[in-house]
């Protein structure tokens, strides 16, 4: 692969300087570089949609393109809505064409349809449609069943995997398929007939027909070509091989393609995509150019180490990255007792940080499955806190949901007469062996339906568990037309977008990595999904995870993810292992022993209170007066001052230092600091209480 030509800035007589205001000297190269193909690496944060939008700014006001000629494909709509609106920021008049590769082929395509007075096929939104009508089983089963059909459906065709050549393809690439490779196979080619005898395309053909059309029809190839002349392709990383048949297909012979991306933030590879296009380019494009961004402008040098570990967690030599923003807070590490804890605490959390230069929208909270999404939903409307869901619907839209809810209302119609709460339990045992997307939203329903019996207090109807979710769920928590509010999004559809404060949740084993990722391929797109999460942050972020979540009608212990202890290594008052401390003072050594502790508490915080003496109950009920007090001062819940767990140990250690509070589970520097002083002065009056000469004239031992 060449290096792109160094042109570190304009050349005599190119204008439009200041486009290149406000960009490095690895920035200007890649906006002003006259290599084509070209592409642009770098990691999260470096400036790399920045330069994309500059760069055909640039090239447009030096007349070398015309804007009307542009097409530039973003990963979302909302990219390609920010892509028109910064070029005309910058001045760039005349309309460029963005769009997800899906919006341009579906224009294209009904362009085509119109130009030849054809009706253009009705786009089939769901797979499950047509399938579920096809399987043996029926009802919730079949939903299920269908939608792990749909996901290798979808798999195939990005790969350009026809029916015929789904069971060698699944066999190369070591695929673990849901059902018998056959099944599927067969299964995938009737679905096609039904398909094309129903006279719909699904949103996979919009690529494949796209590319066909260009390929085979030569007026629409060049009236295509003709239009669109100059291609970029933002996130890279995710292009799937029938995506690069259709860029290819755009491009014809020409060179003009330039692509911007990063190959650790590589995360739809499960569904198809390879990012061997943009890691190996000029192997796919030969003669390209190549430029390398170095720095990161996103973010706070702390959340850039925080990434930054998380890639190293590898194994691999990820070099350190340069961070010229300013000093922000560390990583917030939060171990919750439990999901509602977490959804509660990420909540007021956001609310105490709300104020003039923090507005709701510079918060965003990240989960790893939609399932997670109900919990914080409710607590942030709760906490009157307006918030947004991001993609995917809101919950109650949900396929998965919607599905769950009929096959409720099925078993509810036929037996009428059983407690609504045992229709709940049949719901979930029917869901155990469904894929973990489908079954978390399954059981997080099943939750729902717990917390509407609680509220209801009697036998419960499917009527008015249906009424609850409408006020649970709805309301003014749906904050999907507001400009400010808190984004609450997963981590895949976070990918290129930023907030000041990211709070990354559900950190744990099973989420993160998900529990279905298997091989070591699957562990390693986590990982990456990790990063691209962590690295939305410009200046705070909030790690957390739940030490119990309840699933369905079940609660469960969970473990940090395998990563967190990577992040967490990365705080200023970590100590790692192993440090000699013979020589080191007293202060040194309880700081090790509280680095020790906390460690090992992180590996195992199921024991977290279990290793502690019991709390001496005079101090418990102290402090537990202490925490009311001054929760009702400052309008928070007691839990988000101290767990009632933290308090247990503190009665149970009486601590007698700051390092040795800060080795109690729930206190980190941030709380020791806040309260650290308090604590000891209670301690120390109840131990001085304690000493003195009791009524039969003997000292309580300490
Ligand atoms: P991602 O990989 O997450 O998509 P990216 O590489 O596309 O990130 P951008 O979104 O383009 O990064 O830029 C990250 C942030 O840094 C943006 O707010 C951008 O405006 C800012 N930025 C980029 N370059 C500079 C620079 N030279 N000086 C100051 N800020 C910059
Ligand atoms: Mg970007």
């Amino acid at each position: 692969m060449t290096t792109a030509p160094p042109r570190h800035g304009p050349v005599a007589n190119d204008v439009g300087h200041d486009l290149l205001v406000g960009l490095d000297v690895t920035q200007r190269a890649a906006v002003t570089s006259d290599a084509a193909p070209l592409a642009i690496l770098a990691g999260a944060g470096s400036g790399k949609t920045r330069v994309l939008t500059r760069r055909i700014a640039w090239l447009a006001v030096n007349g070398r393109i015309d804007p009307q000629h542009v097409l530039a494909v973003t990963f979302t709509r909302k990219a390609a809505g920010e892509l028109v609106a910064r070029l005309a920021r910058l001045g760039v008049r005349r309309q460029v064409t963005a769009g997800t590769f899906h919006a341009i082929a579906l224009a294209q395509l009904r362009r085509r349809q119109t130009d030849r007075d054809r009706a253009m096929p009705a786009i089939l939104e769901r797979k499950a449609r047509v399938l579920v009508p096809m399987l043996s089983v029926k009802g919730a089963e079949a939903a299920l069943r269908a939608g792990e059909l749909a996901g290798e459906i979808e798999w195939a065709k990005a790969r350009l995997v026809g029916p015929e050549g789904y069971e060698a393809a699944v066999a190369q690439a070591h695929r673990e398929t849901p059902r018998p490779a056959a099944e599927v196979a067969t299964i995938y080619a009737r679905y096609e007939r039904e398909k094309r005898h129903r006279g719909l395309v699904d949103f996979d053909d919009l690529i494949w027909w796209c590319a066909d059309a260009l390929e085979n029809d030569e007026g629409f190839q060049a009236t295509q070509r003709w239009r669109f002349r100059h291609l970029f392709v933002d996130e890279f990383q995710d292009v799937s091989p029938a995506q690069l048949r259709l860029v290819r297909a755009w491009l014809g012979d020409r060179a003009d393609l330039c692509v911007v991306g990063d190959g650790d933030q590589a995360i739809y590879g499960f569904s198809g995509a390879d990012a061997g296009y943009l890691t190996r380019f000029g192997r796919h494009f030969p003669g390209a150019g190549m430029v390398r961004l170095g720095a990161n402008y996103r973010s706070s040098p702390q959340v850039v180490a925080a990434a930054t570990a998380v890639l190293r967690a590898s194994g691999a030599d990820v070099p350190a990255v340069h961070a010229p923003g300013a000093d922000g807070p560390p990583p917030a590490v939060t171990a919750y007792p439990s999901d509602d804890d977490e959804a509660r605490g990420v909540a007021t959390r956001i609310r105490a940080g709300h104020g003039p230069d923090r507005p709701w929208s510079s918060f965003a909270v990240l989960v790893r499955t939609n399932a997670q999404s109900a919990a914080f939903e409710e607590s942030l409307r709760r906490e009157g806190v307006p918030f947004r869901v991001r993609g995917g619907g809101r919950f109650l839209e949900r396929p998965e949901v919607r599905t769950a809810l009929d096959a409720l209302a099925a078993t509810a119609r036929r037996a009428p007469a059983r407690p609504f709460a045992d229709h709940l339990t049949d719901l979930v045992s029917d869901a155990a062996e469904a894929p973990e997307e489908r079954r978390e939203h399954v059981e997080a329903l099943a939750r729902l339906g717990r917390e509407y019996l609680a509220a209801d207090g009697g036998a419960g109807s499917l009527d008015g568990f249906r009424a609850y979710l409408d006020t649970a769920l709805r309301g003014d928590g749906d904050g999907d037309v507001r400009t400010d509010a808190v984004e609450l999004l997963t981590f895949h559809r976070a990918k290129g977008l930023e907030f000041p404060v990211v709070f990354v949740t559900g950190v744990e084993r099973g989420l993160v990595p998900i529990s279905h990722a298997d091989t070591p391929a699957e562990v390693a797109e986590e990982r990456r999904l990790l990063y691209v999460a962590v690295s939305r942050a410009e200046r705070e972020l909030h790690v957390s995870w739940a030490e119990q979540r309840t699933i369905g009608l079940r609660t469960y212990r969970r473990t940090p993810s395998p990563w967190l202890a990577a992040i967490e290594a990365t705080l200023p008052d970590f100590v790692p292992d192993p440090v000699p401390a013979r020589d080191a003072g007293r202060a040194a050594r309880d700081r090790l022993d509280a680095a020790r502790d906390r460690k090992a508490r992180a590996a195992r915080p199921g024991a977290a209170t279990a290793d502690f003496p019991p709390p001496d109950a005079e101090l418990l009920a102290a402090l537990v007066e202490w925490r009311r007090n001054l929760a009702r001062a400052s309008s928070v819940p007691a839990f988000v001052i101290f767990h009632d767990s933290t308090l247990a140990a503190v009665a149970g250690v009486r601590p007698r230092t700051r390092e040795a509070l800060l080795a109690l589970p729930g206190i980190g520097p941030v709380k020791a600091e806040r309260h650290g002083d308090t604590l000891l002065e209670l301690i120390g009056r109840h131990v001085a209480d304690a000493l003195r000469p009791s009524p039969d004239g003997h000292a309580t031992p300490d």
